[in-house]
């Protein structure tokens, strides 16, 4: 995956446009500009240029833009074509390129290799690579601006600034490990214990700003599960605002999950229906099934519906799902079909989250537990966009700094595992901007690029 060749890929998205953009980058491009247009270009000049077929006929008029090395997106040399946007063209036009870029061993560039380039010439951290994917696969304007801030390094900072206090810390335990004659009470008297209480919390607020942005960038996936015929379907067509599922009254007919995109609040929800989860003969019925489950087995949050009068069977479901469920998936009970209780009823159950799908109460309190258990914190000022990956880190990071603080209880006694901690955690945030990330995890995540980027 380092591979040193130079590269080339169209940057602009397929289709027709003004302009298409096609990118070159290798360690030294002067040959393959020479070739192109029998001239060297000056530095970030733009050169409206010809570029001429084999038999001399010209293919388009260009604007060609040479950045030298390091000073260009990847770190290396870079050509940037600005030509016209048609794809038969710029196909063309990449044919041209490869045609007198094949001395130069120019190759078409795997997907996110550009990218993969800036990182490897330290252009820009891990954390900044995967922002420029959220900033283009951005689906709302939050997200958007979450991504900017994450590129512009406002995340990567953060997480810079906790593994130097984390460094700075380790060098005093390391140091006090080295002189054991010194008696001292190192954790007292260095306030190894205040620094360490500060790297939690700080580290505390960036778990709770990750979480934030990872909603922003991901949504949220919401299992809608419960017995057939509880008015699962109906439920997600009034969260929708529209019919996406069948509704009808024979239990059973929902044969597969359906998966609709709604927005709560600006946060992006992703509700997935799940077919009637119970026992059955029919194959299809059984495929719908088996999706539910694989559904459930990726949940942020699981609605269990119930209604009013059939819970028979319901507790022996209700077990199966929490025993599906990734481990700290909350799940949330609800009743439905209120419109049928008497207001007698209604009181018993006042401590129940109580709605009707059918004629809309109760709906919005509904929407606004949701958002507060998947703790959207609303919109909120600085915001970053993060990954799953990212929040892994984080409470990884997390539970090595909490052991760390049990053996900083056990005093000078447990300096070294108290130091072996600090360095494990510091070593999993060393992950988020890439710092000791093993070749093929930085593979996977450079591979989810699309080309041209
Ligand atoms: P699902 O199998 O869980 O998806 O249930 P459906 O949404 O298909 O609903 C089953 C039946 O219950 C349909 O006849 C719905 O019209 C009815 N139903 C759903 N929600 C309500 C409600 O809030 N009140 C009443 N009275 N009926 C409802």
């Amino acid at each position: 995956m380092t591979r040193k060749l130079p590269i080339i890929a169209v940057a602009t998205a397929p289709g027709k446009a003004g302009v298409g953009v096609i990118r070159i980058s290798g360690q030294n491009l002067n040959a393959i500009t020479a070739a192109l247009f029998q001239k060297k270009l000056a530095p970030r000049q733009a050169n409206l240029l010809t570029l001429r077929d084999a038999a001399g006929q010209v293919i388009d008029q260009l604007i060609a833009i040479h950045f030298v090395a390091p000073a260009s997106f990847t770190g290396e040399d870079v050509l940037e074509l600005q030509c016209h946007g048609g794809p038969q063209l710029l196909e063309l036009v990449m044919k041209r390129c490869l045609e007198l870029g094949k001395d130069e061993g120019l190759v078409i560039a795997e997907p996110g290799e550009f990218t993969l380039r800036a990182y490897l010439n330290n252009k820009i951290d891990l954390a900044q690579a995967e922002a420029i994917a959220d900033l283009i696969d951005a689906q709302s304007e939050a997200a958007v601006r979450g991504a900017a801030r994450s590129l512009q390094g406002e995340f990567s900072n953060d997480i810079n600034d906790l593994i130097e206090e984390i460094t700075q810390l380790r060098i005093l335990v390391e140091s006090t490990l080295d002189f054991p004659e010194e008696e001292i009470e190192f954790l007292e008297s260095a306030q190894a214990r205040q620094r360490l209480s500060a790297v939690k919390a700080k580290l505390q607020a960036l778990r709770e700003g990750a979480k934030q942005g990872k909603i922003l960038r991901d949504g949220v996936q919401l299992v809608l599960a419960g017995a057939p015929n509880v008015g699962k379907s109906s439920l997600l067509n009034r969260l929708a605002g529209e019919e996406v599922a069948i509704v009808t009254p024979i239990a059973g007919t929902t044969r597969d999950r359906v998966k609709e995109s709604i927005s709560i609040e600006g946060v992006p929800m992703h509700i997935i229906d799940t077919a009637g989860l119970r026992e059955t003969a029919d194959v299809v019925e059984a495929k719908g099934i088996e999706r539910s489950w694989d559904a459930i087995r990726l949940a942020d949050l699981v609605i269990f519906l119930s209604d009013t009068h059939s819970n028979q069977g319901q507790d022996d479901l209700k077990e199966q799902i929490l025993a599906a469920l990734p481990s700290k998936c909350p799940v949330l009970e609800v009743l439905n079909k209120a419109d049928l209780l008497d207001q007698s009823s209604k009181a018993e159950l006042k401590d129940t989250l109580l709605i009707s799908a059918k004629t809309g109460d109760g709906i919005e309190a509904l929407k606004q537990k949701i958002l507060e258990i998947v703790g959207w914190g609303g919109p909120q000022e600085g915001a970053i966009v993060a990954r799953r990956r990212h929040l892994d880190c984080l409470e990884r990071a997390a539970e090595h700094i909490a052991k760390s603080e049990e053996f900083a209880a056990n005093g000078n006694n447990s300096l070294e595992l108290f130091a072996e901690e600090l360095s494990l955690a510091q070593g999993r945030l060393g992950e988020i901007t890439g710092k000791l990330l093993p070749d093929d995890l930085l593979g996977k995540i450079f591979s989810q690029f699309c080309i041209g980027k």
